[in-house]
């Protein structure tokens, strides 16, 4: 099979689609958002993109059919960009920010809420400007490159007074939350074993990409797509692990893995006697989840990539509407802080924080080949 960079991996496997006090009586939300946008007058949720690379633009994409949130500044470097999306999105130049004088946002009473989507090592300087900014804040995954990190940030956005959310943007999507339903719930009995893995074929790739660098992205695929297994096999479970074994393939392509690792798999136990097998890789292709339970199993695939995702189990097809995940992931959150309601536990910084403990205990496992506890 002829390699696939990243981007047209992407383009192949996901070809689917705060410390201000407002408080507005919303409508139910409803994932049928092109036909309801037009539907809601009230107030929405401004909201500045920090980092205008490849997620955020479709971070804009999914805004601009948002029902309750809008896009209404943006942090950039490139004055080009900073040029090109103003004029594509009528951003203000009041609100066009840089990395220099990002600070300045304090002022800035049209902007409600900063999307940080920048490389990994930077979300934690990033958050605790925002925070102290006064704004809410939205992290990518992963929501750091270390747990200390990770709880900084949530302490930065304590002491502010703001919201903290990582954009975990499968908590929405309908797929996900069967799978969640049906693993903890029990619909077929319990849950022993899970397999979930996700990965790309690199091919061609620029070795400065900031993704092979471990400075920037503190580690390879685990930090970037095994984030979405280790997330899955809670979420379906409804438990935490309690230890985990993991190893590194041979790496094949020296010349881009001098930093971070090209794959890895390991091995995560649950106190329920459950087992999840992952991979996550920048060698091969793959985006499937499986559980097998006690009396039935299900399945997706594709199953962690934008979709759109098919799935069945062993009574049939499951068959959800496609959805665009960031569009419906931003209203849910949107909604929520419109309301001046608390998020929910499971889209908050302690999640963020949870993912990166295990992933380091997961790089640890297969830096030592000991099972590591995880606590
Ligand atoms: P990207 O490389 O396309 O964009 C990164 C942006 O950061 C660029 O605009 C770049 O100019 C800017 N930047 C500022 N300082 C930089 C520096 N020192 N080095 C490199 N870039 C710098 O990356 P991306 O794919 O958009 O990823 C950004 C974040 O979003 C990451 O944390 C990633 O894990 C996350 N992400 C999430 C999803 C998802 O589905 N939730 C998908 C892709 C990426």
């Amino acid at each position: 099979m002829k390699n696939l960079s990243r981007r047209s991996f992407l383009e192949k496997f996901c070809a689917g689609a705060g410390a201000t006090a407002f408080a507005v009586t919303l409508p139910s939300f409803s994932n049928n958002l092109k036909t309801n946008a037009k539907t809601y007058e009230g107030k929405k949720l401004n909201i500045a993109l920090c980092g205008l690379g490849r997620y955020a633009g479709y971070l804009a994409d999914g805004l601009e059919i948002s029902k309750y949130c809008r896009l209404a500044g943006i942090v950039t470097g490139t004055p080009t960009k900073a040029e090109a999306w103003s004029k594509k999105y009528s951003i203000p130049q009041k609100s066009i920010y840089n990395y220099q004088n990002f600070d300045e946002l304090i002022n800035n009473k049209d902007i409600d809420l900063v999307y940080v989507v920048l490389p990994n090592a930077m979300h934690k300087e990033f958050v605790i400007k925002a925070a102290k900014a006064g704004k809410h804040v939205i992290v990518e995954k992963p929501m750091a490159i270390t747990a200390n990190d990770c709880q900084e940030m949530i302490n930065a956005c304590k002491k502010a007074g703001v919201q903290l959310a990582v954009g975990y943007r499968l908590h929405y999507e309908p797929y996900h939350l069967e799978i969640k339903r049906l693993g903890q719930e029990k619909v077929f009995g319990q849950v022993r074993l899970i397999e979930v893995s996700l990965g790309y074929k690199l091919g061609g790739e620029n070795p400065s990409d900031w993704h092979l660098n471990k400075v920037l992205a503190g580690g390879g695929p685990l930090m970037n797509l095994g984030v979405y297994c280790v997330q899955a096999s809670r979420y379906v479970l409804g438990e935490e692990p309690i230890s985990v074994t993991a190893q590194f393939a041979t790496v094949t392509n020296k010349k881009l893995f001098s930093e971070v690792e090209e794959s890895i798999s390991w091995q995560l136990n649950f106190p329920g006697g459950a087992v999840c097998t992952s991979t996550s890789s920048y060698n091969c292709n793959i985006d499937r989840f499986y559980a097998s339970a006690d009396e039935g199993f299900f399945e997706l695939s594709p199953a962690v990539s934008y979709g759109p995702f098919k799935g069945k189990t062993s009574r049939g097809e499951l068959n959800f509407p496609v959805i665009n995940q960031q569009a419906t992931q931003l209203d849910e959150i949107g909604k929520i802080l419109l309301s001046n309601e608390q998020l929910p536990d499971h889209i908050k910084g302690e999640e963020g924080l949870k993912d990166m403990k295990i992933l380091q205990a997961i790089y640890t496992a297969a830096g030592t080949g000991k099972k590591v506890s995880i606590i």
